[in-house]
This record gives C-alpha cells, structure tokens and sequence, in this order.
C-alpha cells in the first residue's frame, strides 16, 4: 500500500486502491480538540471526486467482489476484522486524537467490530430466496436476493470505526460495494481501515473513501449511480439527506439522533440506577446518540436519588482522553462546546436550574481544550428545549414523576424514539413499559449495551431501518422474483381455449 504522508499528517482520498489527491486540490483540517491544536489535513472532496470513486465503486461490483462467490466474500470480511482487532490501539489513539474521546473506548470499539465482521461475514452465505407454492403448478416460482449495487457509508465523528463498520460489514456482505465519506472531524481512522482492507485480501475499489463535509456529502447523495444511503448523524443532516435523496428515488437507511429516557422506579437496585444514569450521560462525554439525557425519578426517591447524582457528576475526572486515569474528555470540537455551554444558557432562561457543572472546565496543562463540566439541571419543564432538543453533551435533565402513566407520558414525549432505561425488580412493570415507551431499544436494569446480533435502530424521528441482526443486511438487499414456466402449453391471450 502507498504510505501516506503522516509526517505533516496529510491525507488524499483511497480510490480504487490508491491514494488519490483532489480534482481541484481543495483540503481542509482538522483539530484536536484536548490541544485545539491543528492535527491534520485532508481533501475537500467535489462531486468530481465522488464521481472517481463512484465510478471505482461501480467497477468492482461488475468484476472483483461480484465474481467472488458468497462464502469467499465472507471470508474477507472476517479476516478484514481480524486485521482491524489487531492494530486498534494505533486506530483507537488516530480516533482520540481527532474526537477526544477516551482511549479506551476507542480502543474497545476498534478491537469489537471484528465480531460484526464475523457475524455478517457469516452471514453472507445464507442469504436465501424463497420458492413460492403457486396456485398454477407448472411454474416455478422463487426469489433471488441480489445486491442494491454501491452504497454510499455517511458516518458521523462520536464513533467512526465502530459505526463504519456497522454500516459497511451488512452492505458488503450483502455483495453491495461502498463509497464511504467520514466525518470531517474525525477522518483519519477511516484509511487505517482501508489499509486493513487490502491486507485482507479485499480487491481495490470494494472500499473507497472521499473527505470532506457536508458538501461531499451531498454530492455523494447526488450520485445517480449510488443506489442507497446509509447515514448516521443528526436528524437535521438526515432528513436533508432523505429529501435529496427522495428526489431521484433513491433509498436510505437512517440512524439518527435521540433524547432517551432513563426511568428509575422505586423498587430499583438504587446503586445499580445510579451507575447506570451516570454512565448513560457521561460516558463519552455525552456525545452518544443513545445517552440518557432525560433522568425520571419517582418522586418518592427523587431526593436521595438526585444528591447521589450530583456528588458523582462533582468528583468526575477530566482531563487528557489518552491518560488512563481521565474518566471524561472534552467535547470534539469547539462547536460543540458552544452549543453545550448555549443549551444550558437556554434551558435556564426557561426556569430550569443547574445543580452542578454549567460551565466550561479548565484542565491544567490543557487550557486550549473543549472541556465542559459535567452537567446536571433540575426544575425542567415538560416544554423547557433541554426536554426536547438534543444537546450531545454531557447534559442531564432530572425530573420527577408520580405513576406509570405519568412516566409514560412524559417519556414519550419527544420527538425522538432512540433508546429508553428503565429500572425496576417488578417483572410486570419491566415488560409493561418496555411496550408503552416509544423507542427502538428498551434497556431494563441496564444501559448503553449493543451486540452484533440485537437490532438497532430509531422509533419516529430517531431513524428509519435497523443496523446489527439480521435485520441490517435486509436494508441492502433487492429481492427479484422468478417466474419459470414449466409446462408445454401456451398462454396465448388471443386463442380462445373451449
Ligand atoms: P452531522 O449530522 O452533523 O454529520 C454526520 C455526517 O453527515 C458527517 O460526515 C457530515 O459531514 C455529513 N453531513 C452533514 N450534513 C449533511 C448533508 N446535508 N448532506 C450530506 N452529508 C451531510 O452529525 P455529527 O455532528 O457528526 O454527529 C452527531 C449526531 O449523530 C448526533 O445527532 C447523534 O445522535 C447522531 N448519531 C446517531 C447514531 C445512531 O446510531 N442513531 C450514532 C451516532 C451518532
């Protein structure tokens, strides 16, 4: 594989198996927000770009990857995920740098996609049709379930390996090829994947990758030969891409963002619900699509409750992503920061109040980092904006309430439908509200637990389609149905049988 220029960390595009500059030489860069320090430089990619790789896209789908059998493509995928496992630590410090986030749970998320390599590239070889008993004997009638073609991979900057990955392994293995644009805050992991790729063995143009924000991301939606869409970012950036996309008839799939309630009962394990209301918030600083950024307390233990959640948000250590002591980073970008810092602004003009954090933290010898204190507020009203926009910040709303119904109501009360917690030791109660909450996902004793083979995905304005399961590889198929028949005699409209 051609070296990149990691001296000045500069970064082209990977075409066809190559490193490829820029049409017009446009490049931008990108910064690392524990420093706020530059960090590297990567290509601003132009429909002209996307057009390259599109076009790559579509040559290995007629020739490489379309000749393998599905077994073999399998195989690939497995053995691509073996090679990502073992060089996570180098992906996971390229990822912290970029997003500073932990170290440790982007070395997690790095060495963890191999099991969805494995299990989609299991899979490849037991996509089925089906044969059809029709009513008319003599025909043979079956489905075959054939690749959509190239799928363009949109991906945000919170998880890049990890949510590529969910995209890219079900739509390879389905037999699709892919265009994958990263996000402009966190491109550079997405190379080491591709040189991951060819070490395992997958032909040139299966993967490619163009930078860029959202312009290259329009053109990619744009592309006429771009069969589908698979995006994962804010809801705003996905209904702009459905509507683009709707235009030329094109489909997508959609995870997007969430406003997740974490509901505690008053039979709960109380430790347990505290752990898991901490880490739901300010795990990753916030910036999940699934962080439980709603706290409902029943009122009988709201008090207690909420002053076990202060004194921990209080003692959280911040600092340096990459020291294995940090407990949390800093935002990932200074935009971010900002729209925490303006969130909370907002939410107390309209009534609520902070019971701790609220501000921006400095960390000594980080000064110039996007550190913001971890938050908690009170006193928020079912219309206060913090109920319903999400902040992807480390931002937690508390509030009380008095029965199911309330509760209930109160979740589902957003647009949202992402995730969901609930904490309880009464069974009833557990499977009677995992059936009223409006969400893709329902935790019961437990938050923020993702596997391979659970699907997941977004109720209303979460998302449209489901990555991980079986359910994910349906999203990147077609089904042909075949009608063979069988017998002699003619159907021909225009003889009259007697
Ligand atoms: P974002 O929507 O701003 O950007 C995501 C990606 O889309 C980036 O690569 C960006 O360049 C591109 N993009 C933005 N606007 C576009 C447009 N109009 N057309 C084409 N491409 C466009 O999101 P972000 O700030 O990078 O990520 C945070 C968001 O992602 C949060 O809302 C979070 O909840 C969501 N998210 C969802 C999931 C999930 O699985 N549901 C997982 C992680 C993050």
């Amino acid at each position: 594989m051609q070296t990149m220029k990691e001296e000045n960390r500069g970064y082209d595009n990977y075409i066809d198996g190559r490193f490829v500059p820029p049409c017009d030489g446009g490049r931008f860069v990108s910064f690392n927000p524990a420093t706020g320090r530059e960090w590297g430089s990567f290509a601003e990619s132009t429909a002209a770009d996307i057009d390259a790789a599109v076009s790559a896209a579509r040559r290995a789908l007629s020739g490489p990857w379309g000749d393998l059998s599905a077994t073999r493509r399998g195989r690939l995928l497995m053995a691509w995920g073996e090679k990502i496992a073992s060089n996570a630590e180098r992906i996971a410090r390229l990822e912290s740098a970029q997003n500073g986030k932990l170290l440790a749970e982007m070395h997690a998320q790095a060495n963890i996609v191999r099991e969805w390599l494995y299990y989609y590239g299991g899979l490849a070889d037991k996509i089925e049709g089906r044969v059809i008993p029709l009513e008319r004997k003599s025909v043979l009638n079956y489905t075959l379930r054939e690749p959509l073609g190239v799928v363009g991979v949109i991906v945000p900057w919170n998880s890049p390996t990890f949510l590529t990955v969910m995209s890219c392994a079900p739509a390879l293995a389905a037999g699709n090829t892919v265009v994958l644009k990263p996000s402009e805050v966190t491109s550079a992991s997405a190379f080491e994947l591709m040189k991951c790729a060819e070490e395992a063995g997958i032909p040139p143009g299966v993967i490619n990758v163009v930078t860029g924000g959202r312009a290259a991301g329009e053109a990619l939606v744009d592309h006429p030969d771009v069969a589908k869409i698979s995006f994962t970012g804010s809801d705003a950036a996905g209904r702009a891409i459905a509507a683009r996309a709707g235009a030329r008839l094109a489909s997508c799939a959609l995870e997007l963002g969430g406003k997740s309630p974490n509901i505690v009962f008053e039979d709960a394990a109380i430790d347990n619900a505290v752990a898991g209301l901490l880490s739901g918030i300010f795990a990753a600083a916030g910036q999940t699509c699934i962080a439980g950024s709603r706290a409902y307390i029943h009122q009988s233990i709201y008090d207690q409750v909420l002053d076990r959640l202060v004194q921990r948000a209080r003692s959280i250590k911040l600092g340096d992503p990459l020291a294995p002591d940090t407990q949390m980073g800093p935002a990932a970008t200074r935009a971010q920061l900002r729209k925490n810092e303006a969130m909370v602004a907002d939410s107390v003009a309209h009534g609520a109040e902070v019971l701790s954090g609220g501000r921006r933290a400095a960390v000594a010898g980080l000064e110039e980092g996007y550190f913001f204190e971890p938050t908690i507020l009170h006193r928020v009203g079912d219309d206060n904006p913090l109920i319903h926009q999400e902040v992807f910040g480390p931002v937690l709303a508390v509030m009380p309430f008095s029965d199911e119904d309330d509760v209930v109501a109160k979740a589902n009360a957003t647009k949202f439908g992402l995730a969901a917690g609930v904490w309880t030791k009464d069974l009833r109660r557990a499977h009677t509200m995992a059936q009223r909450l409006q969400a893709g996902t329902v935790w019961v004793n437990t938050y923020r637990a993702l596997a391979f083979n659970a699907p997941f995905g977004g109720y209303k304005d979460s998302g449209i389609g489901r990555v991980n399961g079986v359910e994910a590889i349906d999203q990147f198929l077609q089904t042909k149905c075949v009608w063979c028949e069988l017998s002699d005699e003619i159907q021909d409209p225009f003889v009259l049988k007697v």
